[in-house]
């Protein structure tokens, strides 16, 4: 198309690179969900908001690393955070003060974690919490929702490389369906494991009738009820757990909350978390080299304690949903058939007037647009995720955002035909 053609003749150095790295990872790629056509931008360096890639152009970074990049680039405070970790030596083999510290404040922070366990990644503590479900309840089975993604091997959208778990799969703000099918599992079922707001799905928010009439019945049945917060945790100074008042019996957590750095974190009830207590005989054993890496301790320590402070997570999410009313105006002004979906600091473009309420949904109605807009947000100078989502980020000003108005409403302007 066009817009690619476009994108070709100004990416010459990225395009470069595409083809060197082409001979040693499979379509030069090591993050699936980072590709798109023609190929994609190579980033040379960031700085608060802002992305440069090889080619020299400068983004407004709305994609955000996905939401783990909630602090920006090279935030001063986790950055001195960092050099202090090095300064102190990073492979001790041992505990440390850090983690004990960074242990007590999410357990303060979100209310759903009695205890806490790290992993080094999102998908590391959604197979930890699953596999914690299964051994606590004795039972093997464990529910998901179509079009789910809950790590790279739990993506439920017909993925061949999932962990092989025995799934059953709801559909995603069915609350009676969704209800049936755990009381008609009944006690096969170990877990229901739920993001409140399906984040890679198209930032489409879970209904509180959904999240609650997931809480009841699966305390009807047994079967635990895991919140997958490794993105929404950043919605409120709680969680969006916090946030709806509904808590689960285990949750997990990544992204941001490691600072930027590789993290993850499965926790919940005390009693289930217990198991794990080495000192007592026949604990559940639970390992990982890098669980407590003290860079990840120490960043994700000085940003939930100075930088993403209780105020600031009220602000940014106000920011985010003052934003997404923002391109929704622009939207109606134009009469055009576009929704925009999500939630305080995350958000996304949907074709259709109304908004989707499933990813299967979301993903069929959207492909072709998204695309578009991407490639016309990159020509705007706006970096956003291919699939329409966007995601606020701490250093973001009245600029960041008018950059975005700007260049959507140029987006919508061009496109009228397509659209
Ligand atoms: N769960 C959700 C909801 C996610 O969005 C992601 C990553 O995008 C993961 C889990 C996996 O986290 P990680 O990429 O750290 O393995």
């Amino acid at each position: 198309s066009e817009a690619a053609e476009r994108f070709t003749a100004a990416n010459p150095k990225s395009a470069a690179i595409q083809e060197q790295a082409l001979a040693a990872m499979p379509g030069g790629n090591t993050r699936t969900v980072l590709h798109y056509h023609p190929y994609p931008l190579r980033f040379a360096r960031g700085e608060g908001c802002r992305l440069w890639d090889v080619d020299g152009h400068e983004y407004v970074d709305f994609l955000g690393e996905y939401t783990a990049g909630l602090y920006g680039h090279s935030e001063p405070v986790i950055r001195d955070a960092i050099k202090q970790a090095a300064d102190d030596g990073w492979v001790l083999g041992g505990p440390t003060l850090l983690e004990a510290r960074m242990a007590e404040t999410v357990v303060n922070r979100f209310p759903a974690l009695e205890r806490v366990r790290f992993t080094n990644s999102g998908t590391e503590a959604n197979l930890m919490a699953l596999a914690t479900a299964r051994a606590h309840t004795g039972r093997d089975r464990v529910m998901v929702f179509k079009g789910a993604y809950h790590g790279g091997v739990l993506y439920f959208s017909g993925s061949p490389l999932n962990a092989p778990f025995d799934y059953v799969m709801g559909d995603y703000n069915d609350a009676e369906g969704s209800a049936a099918l755990i009381r008609e599992q009944g006690d096969r079922l170990a877990a229901v494991l739920v993001e409140p707001m399906s984040g890679s799905g198209g930032c489409l928010p879970g209904s509180g009738a959904f999240l609650q009439a997931l809480r009841d019945a699966t305390r009807e049945t047994g079967a635990l009820l895991i919140f997958d917060e490794v993105m929404t945790s950043r919605l409120s100074p709680t969680g969006l757990h916090g946030l709806l008042g509904i808590t689960p019996d285990l949750l997990s957590l990544g992204k941001y909350v490691g600072g930027g750095l590789s993290f993850g974190a499965f926790g919940g009830r005390a009693d289930i978390l217990a198991k794990f207590d080495p000192r007592q005989p026949g604990a559940w054993p639970h390992a990982g080299t890098f669980n407590n890496n003290v860079f990840t301790m120490s960043a994700g320590l000085a940003g939930l304690t100075h930088v993403y402070t209780p105020e600031r997570a009220v602000s940014l999410n106000a920011d985010g949903d003052a934003l997404r009313a923002r391109l929704q105006t622009a939207i109606d002004d134009r009469g055009l058939p576009l929704a925009m979906t999500g939630r305080g600091s995350m958000m996304a473009l949907h074709a259709g007037r109304t908004a989707p309420t499933s990813p299967p949904e979301a993903a069929q109605r959207n492909r072709r647009l998204v695309d578009l807009m991407h490639l016309d947000l990159i020509h705007g100078g706006i970096y956003t995720a291919r699939r329409g989502m966007m995601v606020l980020s701490l250093p973001m000003d009245a600029a960041a955002f008018d950059t975005l108005a700007a260049a959507f409403e140029e987006f919508l302007d061009s496109r009228r035909g397509v659209i």
